[in-house]
């Protein structure tokens, strides 16, 4: 899907429409055979929970999936990011969550190679729901950690 060339209105729409997507119907939302790392990690400002499992082969995400409850935001971003983790070098990996972590930051874009993670960005504008679109990533970062030791 083209996120580029929309009206900030529509895209506000798009963006939104992303984020269901994901919360109604989250990829890789289930353990993975053999997992290399587990992070659990919680919310409890918003009450979001999430473990996120990795497989980490010869420096490379095999897999990717999470498994939790909490509110659209936070299931919506660990779904993406499964996506957007799986079939990356470790090194690859570390860089798109550094990128992420970045955007949530308020760090000036483009974010054109986070793809439809972009549709997070808005989110960067409410302090409050940072945590919640940053936790899985926290949790990743800390697997990566386990799985290349
Ligand atoms: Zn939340």
């Amino acid at each position: 899907m083209s996120l580029e060339g929309q009206h900030p209105v529509q895209l506000n729409e798009l963006y939104r429409q992303v984020i269901m997507d994901h919360y109604a119907r989250p990829r890789n939302k289930q353990p993975i055979a053999d997992p290399t790392a587990a992070v659990h990690l919680m919310n409890p400002t918003c009450g979001d929970e999430i473990t996120v499992q990795l497989r980490v082969e010869e420096g490379k995400v095999t897999g990717a999936s999470f498994q939790g409850r909490g509110c659209s935001i936070s299931q919506a971003s660990a779904s993406m990011m499964t996506v957007m983790l799986t079939g990356k070098t470790v090194a690859e990996a570390e860089t798109a969550i550094r990128k992420f972590l970045g955007m949530m930051k308020g760090e000036p874009g483009p974010h054109k190679e986070l793809g439809e993670l972009q549709a997070l960005q808005g989110v960067a504008r409410y302090p409050v729901r940072i945590k919640c679109a940053t936790l899985a990533w926290h949790a990743a970062e800390q697997g990566l950690q386990q799985a290349t030791v």
